[in-house]
C-alpha cells in the first residue's frame, strides 16, 4: 500500500439534532482518517425540528475541541459532494440490520455516481446503538432529562424549540 494517501472520510447526515451517537462516530473516525468532514444535509425527505442553519450551527459547537473535523453543508447530491470535497470516503453508521438494508441501495447508488467513492461502515458503539434523532425527540416531547444523550449545543437548542411552542410562538 506504499504511496496510497489517506482520505479523509465524509459523514453524511440530517443531524436533527446531532446527538452523542453521532458524536461517537465522529470521534472514533477521527481516530482512524486525517480528517472527517461531516455533511449536514439540506434536503432531507424527513420533516425536521431544525433548519439546516441551526442543525450546522449546533454541530460545530459540539465538535469543537476535535481539530481534523469540519462542518459543511450539503444542498444537492452527495456523491458530488463528496467528489468536489476531494474525499474518497462515505462513512455511515450501523445501529441494526434494519440500518445496513437502508444503507445498502444508497451506498450502491453513490459508487454508481462517483466511481472510486466507496461507502464505510462503522458499527455503533454499544452503549449508544439505541439512540436515534427520533427518539431524542421523543424524550424531548416528553419534557426526558436529554443531558446523557445530546451534546450541550443540541439540549439548548431543543430547550429553545419547547419553550416556543409552549408559548405558541413559530419555531426559529
Ligand atoms: P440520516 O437521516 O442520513 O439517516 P441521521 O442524522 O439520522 O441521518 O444519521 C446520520 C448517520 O449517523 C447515519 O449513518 C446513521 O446510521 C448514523 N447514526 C445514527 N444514530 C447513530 C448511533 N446511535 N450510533 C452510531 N451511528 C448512528
Amino acid at each position: 500500500m506504499d504511496g496510497v494517501a489517506p482520505s479523509a472520510v465524509v459523514f453524511p447526515g440530517s443531524f436533527d439534532p446531532i446527538h452523542n451517537g453521532h458524536l461517537d462516530l465522529i470521534e472514533r473516525a477521527g481516530r482512524v482518517f486525517p480528517q472527517v468532514i461531516v455533511a449536514v444535509l439540506k434536503n432531507v425527505s424527513k420533516a425536521q425540528w431544525f433548519s439546516v442553519e441551526d442543525r450546522m450551527r449546533i454541530v460545530r459547537e459540539s465538535v469543537k475541541s476535535l481539530p481534523n473535523v469540519r462542518v459543511e453543508q450539503s444542498a444537492g447530491l452527495l456523491a458530488e459532494f463528496v467528489e468536489q470535497s476531494g474525499a474518497h470516503l462515505i462513512l455511515r453508521g450501523i445501529r441494526s440490520g434494519a440500518d445496513l438494508d437502508y444503507e445498502r441501495p444508497m451506498a450502491i447508488t453513490n459508487q454508481a455516481l462517483a466511481p472510486g467513492v466507496e461507502t464505510i461502515f462503522l458499527l455503533a458503539s454499544p452503549h449508544f446503538a439505541h439512540l436515534s434523532a427520533t427518539l431524542v425527540k421523543e424524550l424531548a416531547v416528553f419534557g426526558a432529562d436529554l443531558s446523557r444523550w445530546v451534546p450541550p449545543a443540541a439540549q439548548a437548542a431543543i430547550a429553545r424549540r419547547s419553550r416556543q411552542e409552549n408559548d405558541g410562538h413559530p419555531r426559529e
